[in-house]
């Protein structure tokens, strides 16, 4: 006959130095105490975030996966009326499609090149996830900053 493990003896009304730090930690230090807290806190916990190309979990401001992110490749040396990337070297001039025929827009721009994850997410996001354009808009950030300050 085996007998159960003795329970240890209540604690009662005894506190660890380590209950005491924590009943006394201050409330902004603990981001749930705070509303906004609370609310992020409460969403993340109903409605994860998701990688925005293969559904993996990740942080509330990750926009993509581990797995997924190195795939994304920055627009470097874009054609600047229709944004689309340049093997050659003329950096800054237009490629031969838009000086032939101009699109009806005067610039383009892009963040990224379009493929691998981030040709995932956009199609999700075309194709019933509309919810996603707002974490993919931090993609265009800085490529739309630099077409607005070239501009003025
Ligand atoms: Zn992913
Ligand atoms: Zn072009």
């Amino acid at each position: 006959m085996v007998l159960p493990e003795r329970e240890p003896a209540s604690r009662g009304f005894l506190l660890s130095a380590a209950d005491i730090t924590q009943r006394r930690a201050r409330p902004l230090d603990n981001p749930f105490m705070t509303l906004g807290g609370l609310v992020s806190g409460t969403l993340q916990l109903l409605w994860p975030a998701r990688c925005a190309a293969c559904d993996r979990g990740v942080d509330d401001q990750t926009i993509f996966c581990g797995q997924c992110a190195p795939s994304l490749s920055p627009l470097l040396n874009a054609c600047p009326g229709c944004a689309l990337p340049r093997r050659d070297a003329a950096h800054g001039a237009r490629c031969v499609v838009c000086r032939r025929v101009p699109f009806p827009f005067r610039d383009a721009a892009a963040g990224y090149e379009y493929g691998a994850a981030l040709a995932d997410a956009v199609v999700r996001m075309k194709h019933g996830q509309r919810w996603m354009a707002r974490r993919l808009g931090p993609l265009l950030v800085t490529a739309l900053m630099e077409l607005v300050t070239m501009t003025r």
